[in-house]
């Protein structure tokens, strides 16, 4: 049973790497952010309610969240253990989630905030397969995306605006869980603003 936290700001790369670790680790990803960006696409009452944080660049209640998270480790694949991407983003949720699994190690993903605005702005994702680019750092291959039926995908709160409130609830909501997961000697920081091959490599030497 191995549940892996993966943590930093948004647009740290916590996503990215978690597809990426899936192979290697042979866990789930368990992303807050796209079971809520689903719940608002089938306009579910948890979706509705969550809406106006996230356009709003704002932290979800969390009730909601941990309401989510319990129903989400009940299923069959979560069994062996998971890799929480973008979860828990704060010491209440953290504290919760203490009492539905055991937290076997939290990765930090280390970017600084004056990378994150362009790191953000430019990414996208395809509809298909759910893969991640980025203009700049991670383009589209020239044949497009592996899985052959590349469709462009980008997150509606993919805005400059919208990222200054959300580097804001990760400083004031999301940091100090930092020190909460320092405290119970779970806490590994990996340099985020690197090749992200790089990054793979190190999140997963941290593993073993
Ligand atoms: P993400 O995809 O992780 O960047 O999340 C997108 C948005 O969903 C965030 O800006 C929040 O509004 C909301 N969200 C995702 N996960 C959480 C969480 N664990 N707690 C509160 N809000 C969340």
């Amino acid at each position: 049973m191995l549940n892996i936290v993966l943590f930093g700001p948004p647009g740290a790369g916590k996503g990215t790497q978690a597809q990426r670790m899936m192979d290697a680790t042979g866990l789930p990803q368990v992303s807050t952010g796209d079971m809520l960006r689903a719940a608002v696409k089938a306009q579910t009452s948890v979706g509705l309610e969550a809406k106006k944080y996230m356009d709003a660049g704002a932290l979800v209640p969390d009730q909601v969240i941990i309401d989510l998270i319990k129903d989400r480790m009940k299923e069959g694949d979560a069994q062996d253990g998971v890799m929480f991407d973008g979860f828990p983003r704060t010491v209440p949720q953290a504290e919760a989630l203490a009492k539905i699994v055991d937290v076997s190690i939290v990765l930090a993903i280390d970017v600084p905030d004056e990378r994150i605005v362009e790191r953000i702005c430019g990414r996208f994702s395809c509809g298909n397969c759910g893969a991640v680019y980025h203009d700049s750092f991670n383009p589209l291959p020239k044949l497009g995306c592996t899985c052959g039926a590349f469709s462009e995908k980008r997150r509606a709160d993919d805005t400059e605006s919208t990222v200054v409130a959300r580097l804001k609830a990760y400083h004031e909501q999301t940091a100090p869980l930092a020190t909460f997961y320092e405290d119970a000697g779970l806490f590994t920081v990996v340099d985020g603003d690197r090749d992200i091959d790089l990054i793979t490599t190190d999140l997963l030497n941290a593993l073993n």
